[in-house]
């Protein structure tokens, strides 16, 4: 028997529909890439994207086509993207920092039909241009006063462009399984790999996002993503902020530690979210500055792991709430946050910290388990870790045009690449990427812990642990630093420190200062560009290859 209920498709656009009819004053503001902060709100955000919609229309754009955007967080993305999908059409988010080779590889694979760009990435594009022959037209996210002289292919001002139609414009109707936005992982080995969401899973993600477990927002907060709507979805707050109708604050193009501040200041920023190397540098900023954080009231950090001392200084000595959280494109991206059950709400200090290291706990939605090489479920005891594996509504069950890739297994679990453990309340902590993790005489060590660790000396700006082989335990751990800007420190210095805080065989056998780690365009460390600058390095006590 079939329930009695109404069949209303959980469709993108309906969530700029509500926004604009029971929030249409909230507003949106922006640090625009032509300068000024400007501010639209809710309403107009959803009389603009119908404009979108209906401009897109005449351009032949229709159900299932993609259009790319190469953009920062800005309302006229945002109008972008709610535009697009209220036709059916695809949003294709492409991240900026990627190589110029790997953006026109991902662009002729998706088969991208238009591309909206903003200003900063013209000069970037118009290099590569002719490597891009599906898209037949570019819109620059600007006006006429402020449009580059035109080179790309059919290039218009984006307000040029929509004021050619009146927004007299019904959004299309069609099954809440339609593909919405598409997004492609790094692929740390060979091509990246194509992820695409659903209007549906898109939908019951933002749910899954806003809960009070999660991200906790509602109307009375003022939300600032930092974390760009082309990485991962920018963790859904393109769509669970008006969801909840609370006022959106958009940081454009400039992400450093003093315009962050500015913005988080002038506009009472109560919540907000990005990767770790963000954090650091606002931090740093507030050192130097002595600039306080009245309004701030959570923080949430992922996409790495956070650093305990990040954590750490947010709540001692700015009174922020930080909540560590994990994800992946592949899973829309939420996977874990890391808020307090009851279980553990009585723990302070330094024994709080320690769960804050975990990446948490999931919300209804994710399934999680962890298992050996095997396919063993292994036990939840905080301490055995293994391969952690999801399933849920907003995970992906394939790739884009990718047959039977092993990580979508058959029996409907997706293997993350990621090696956690899970404890008796719930809660997964990563302890690496399964190809990170180092094998030392059968055993394994997590590079996460030790890199965690030695960030924790007050001279270290960043460290990377890697494996270099070893004659008698296969590999043994390579501690790579960079020191912060001035400051000198030794490697017994640094051994020193980390002694007695992890176990005797896992700590380093060698240390090395660089100026730089490598980093990958959604802020991870690079390993692979580490391990081969190190394949040849011989760690004391080993005799050097012939
Ligand atoms: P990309 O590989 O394109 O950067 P993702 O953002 O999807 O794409 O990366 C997901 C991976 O990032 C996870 O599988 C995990 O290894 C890592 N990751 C994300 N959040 C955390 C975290 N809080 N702690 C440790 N690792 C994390």
């Amino acid at each position: 028997m079939l329930g009695l209920m109404q069949d209303w498709p959980l469709l993108l656009h309906r969530i700029i529909d509500h926004a604009a009819q029971f929030h249409g004053e909230r507003k949106v503001i922006t640090r625009s890439i032509e300068g000024p902060i400007v501010e639209t709100n809710y309403a107009a955000i959803r009389a603009r994207a119908l404009k979108v919609a209906q401009r897109l229309a005449k351009d032949g754009i229709k159900l299932g086509d993609r259009v790319a955007t190469l953009a920062w967080n800005t309302a006229r993305h945002l109008e972008a993207w709610y535009g697009i999908v209220g036709i059916g059409a695809i949003y294709h988010t492409v991240n900026p920092r990627l190589f110029p080779e790997q953006i026109v590889w991902i662009v002729n694979h998706a088969e991208d039909r238009m591309m909206f760009v903003d200003l900063t990435f013209v000069p970037l594009l118009e290099k590569i241009a002719d490597k891009l022959p599906t898209i037949e037209r570019y819109i620059v996210l600007t006006d006429a006063a402020h449009m580059p002289a035109a080179t790309l292919k059919n290039s218009l001002a984006y307000e040029d462009w929509i004021a050619e139609v009146d927004g007299d414009f019904a959004w299309k109707k069609f099954d809440e399984n339609t593909a919405s936005g598409m997004c492609y992982t790094s692929g740390t080995t060979g091509h990246p790999k194509g992820v695409l969401y659903s209007h549906r899973s898109n939908v019951l993600h933002a749910f899954m996002a806003a809960l009070p477990d999660s991200k906790g927002i509602a109307s009375r907060d003022v939300v600032m993503p930092v974390v760009p709507m082309f990485h991962a979805n920018c963790w859904s707050l393109a769509f669970s902020t008006p969801m909840v109708g609370a006022t959106l604050v958009m940081p454009g193009a400039k992400m450093d530690g003093a315009s962050i501040y500015e913005l988080l200041n002038t506009y009472k920023v109560s919540f907000t979210a990005a990767v770790p190397t963000v954090w650091l540098m606002l931090l740093q900023d507030l050192e130097k500055t002595g600039g306080k954080l009245p309004h701030l009231k959570r923080v949430v950090i992922g996409g790495s792991a956070c650093p305990r001392a990040i954590t750490k200084t947010f709540q001692d000595t700015y009174g922020v709430e930080v909540v560590h959280a994990w994800g992946m494109t592949e899973m829309s991206p939420l996977g874990t946050l890391c808020t307090m059950k009851p279980e553990y709400a009585q723990l302070t200090g330094e024994a709080q910290l320690d769960v804050k290291m975990k990446q948490g706990h999931p919300p209804f939605g994710v399934e999680m388990k962890i298992t050996d090489d095997a396919g063993k479920t292994l036990p939840w005891d905080g301490k055995t870790f293994g391969r952690l594996k999801v399933r849920g509504p907003a995970v992906a069950r394939a790739y884009y045009k990718v047959d039977n890739d092993p990580v979508f297994e058959k029996d409907g679990w997706f293997d993350t690449g990621d090696v956690a453990t899970i404890d008796q309340y719930g809660y997964m902590q990563i302890t690496d990427r399964a190809k990170d993790v180092i094998k030392s005489g059968g055993e394994w060590i997590s590079t996460i812990d030790l890199e965690n660790l030695a960030v924790g000396h007050p001279k270290v700006a960043e460290a990377a642990v890697i494996g270099v082989a070893h004659p008698k335990w296969d590999e043994r751990p390579l501690l790579v630093i960079v020191l912060k800007k001035g400051e000198s420190a030794t490697k017994e210095d640094i051994l020193g420190f980390m002694q007695g805080k992890t176990a005797k065989w896992w700590m380093p056998d060698d240390v090395v200062f660089v100026d730089e780690i490598p980093h990958t365009a959604t802020g991870k460390i690079q390993k692979i560009t580490l391990r081969q600058r190190f394949k040849d390095y011989v760690l004391p006590g080993v005799q050097a290859a012939e």
